[in-house]
């Protein structure tokens, strides 16, 4: 699906920063370079700064418009070096690389990165969903171009990685509160029974090992997983509740 992800470039004038994008881009397995009116390009400057990532430059497609290198494209999300004075919504880099990727699934996606001096102008904006800011230093927000083509690409990367399959806690099926409650008790009972613990000095150690389960969010299969493992300490075959 990364390869759905379009990487714009807006009439840029250094061509380093050019062969830098498309470093940082095949670091993080994206492919799709657009550039939008270059001010110099092909130039052996970017052949060298790309660095091995020739292949990349060689298949970029470059455009004489935005809307041009736009077309197909179920979202586009723009990049600003500023939060002030901006109208536009803004969120951070995780959220634009989680909605990239997500919608990548389904289709063609675009980021969109403006000049190097003036960034991208209200007219170009206007072509975007959301802006995307990378959080900075307020006093001296604008980073390089090809850093920030890095930083964006390597969070793209990461929301890829991130299995579909793994749940968040929210479609698991947490145990209850009177689950938890329950599994406490037998947990003391067992550490007693076992002779790990004194009962009148337990409390700092359960105390413990109850906020180690609240980090933990177990569910009720595990719940009854541990259960079944305190009966067995306890030499009993099964106590479900
Ligand atoms: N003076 C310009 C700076 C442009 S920097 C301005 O104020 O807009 C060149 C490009 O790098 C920007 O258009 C944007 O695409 C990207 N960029 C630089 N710093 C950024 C930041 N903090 N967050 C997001 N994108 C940034």
């Amino acid at each position: 699906m990364l390869k759905n992800i379009r990487i714009v470039l807006v009439d840029t004038s250094h061509p380093g920063n050019i062969g830098a994008a498309a470093r940082a881009m095949k670091n993080m397995s994206l492919r799709q370079l657009h550039l939008v009116t270059p001010q110099h390009y092909p130039h052996q400057e970017a052949t060298s700064r790309a660095s091995g990532a020739d292949d990349l430059l060689n298949n970029a497609r470059v455009a004489g418009s935005l809307d041009e290198a736009l077309t197909g494209c179920r979202l586009v999300v723009g990049t600003s070096a500023r939060t002030r004075s901006i109208d536009w919504p803004i969120v951070t880099p995780r959220e634009a690389a989680a909605k990239l990727v997500q919608e990548a699934r389904s289709g063609d996606v675009a980021l969109v990165f403006g000049r190097e001096r003036s960034g991208l102008t209200n007219s170009e904006l206007d072509r975007c969903t959301f802006l995307v800011h990378i959080p900075t230093n307020e006093d001296y927000s604008s980073l390089n171009l090809g850093a920030a083509v890095q930083i964006l690409a390597y969070e793209i990367y990461l929301a890829q990685q991130q299995d579909p399959t793994v749940k968040s806690d929210s479609q698991r099926d947490l145990a209850t509160a009177d689950m938890l409650q329950g599994f406490h008790e037998h947990l003391a009972q067992a550490l007693d029974d076992i002779g790990f613990t004194d009962p009148r000095q337990s409390q700092k150690l359960l105390r413990r090992l109850r906020s180690l389960f609240q980090r933990a969010r177990p569910d009720k299969d595990e719940i009854n997983i541990m259960r079944g493992i305190l009966s067995a300490m306890q030499g009993r075959k099964s106590m479900r509740r």
